[in-house]
């Protein structure tokens, strides 16, 4: 059974009572069948003895001025339902709850990884980010917390954090889920206008056009992929590839590579990013 809950004790209460592991997915809601695959990860880890831990909370502190915290979905009984099957506990504060004193003097800094690539664009972000997702760690004390592969740079820094900081947690990545075209599911695909939606298919198609390349190498794989996306118009806000182990340079010669893009569709910003075996 689904227990809804709004406030630290009472999660702290229902966390001194589990008797097994505890699993923990946190969201920000709008809920679609990519954070359901990361609930069901989180259930298979625990198994039926476990408890499954699912939050839902949009952190103020990680949007900038002018961006959708506003506008940013919000479903919680959509979200309600769709979590009854997999889940048994929902987290779903109010902004008080979590910053009662307002804007916390405490925060969290990332490393360099930080400051790039999607921090360079969004500053402050990944530090509000890190710093909700060190919070609701500590509030639910789980034994493992599942992050989607969709974000890669924000998986990468949370698993920073966790090892920097000694959290003593283990942080589990899960892959991305898409549709029919590839186009990976997010809360902020609901924004999309038609057009806005079939021309976010060159996002997978420049994905995978990188992939197709990289058998020659990162400065091909990097040109098949901005083809791709020039071929519908766009023009990205990053096209990098990075070591996957670091998010620094990817060495020269053969090589693991993990391409990330951000493109902008009017108002939306959609991100995505691939692994790709580099030869060259
Ligand atoms: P969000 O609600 O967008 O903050 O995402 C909550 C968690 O769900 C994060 O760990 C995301 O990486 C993950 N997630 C979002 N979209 C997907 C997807 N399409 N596939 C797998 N995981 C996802």
């Amino acid at each position: 059974m689904l227990r809804t809950v709004t406030t630290v004790p009472e999660l702290r209460g229902l966390r001194a009572a589990a008797a097994g592991p505890v699993a923990f997915v946190p969201t920000m809601g709008a809920l679609h069948e990519g954070h359901l695959s990361l609930v069901e990860l989180a259930r298979r880890r625990v198994g039926a003895e476990g408890t499954v831990v699912a939050s839902v909370f949009v952190n103020p502190a990680q949007f900038g001025p002018g961006e959708d915290f506003e506008r940013y979905p919000r479903t919680l009984s959509e979200d309600r339902e769709l979590l009854r099957g997999s889940c048994d506990v929902l987290f779903a504060p109010q902004t008080a709850e979590i910053y009662p004193q307002g804007t916390p003097g405490t925060t969290v800094r990332g490393g360099a990884a930080a400051s790039i690539l999607e921090g360079a664009h969004r500053p402050g972000h990944f530090d509000g980010m890190l710093t909700i997702v060190c919070k609701l760690l500590n509030i639910v004390q789980p034994d493992l917390a599942v992050f989607g592969e969709k974000d890669a740079q924000q998986l990468f820094l949370v698993r920073a954090m966790v090892r920097d900081l000694d959290l003593p947690v283990e942080i589990v990545g899960a892959p991305t889920v898409r549709e029919a075209d590839g186009l990976a599911r997010s809360s902020r695909n609901a924004y999309l206008s038609g057009p806005e939606r079939e021309l976010a298919g060159a996002l997978p198609r420049a994905l995978a056009a990188a992939e197709q390349a990289a058998g020659a190498g990162a400065g091909a794989a990097l040109r098949a992929a901005a083809e791709a996306l020039a071929a519908a118009g766009l023009e990205p806000d990053y096209l990098e590839l990075v070591d996957p182990d670091t998010f620094g340079p990817v060495p020269d010669g053969p090589a693991e590579g993990l391409l990330l893009l951000a493109v902008r569709l009017g108002s939306t910003r959609l991100i995505d990013n691939r692994r790709l075996r580099l030869g060259g």
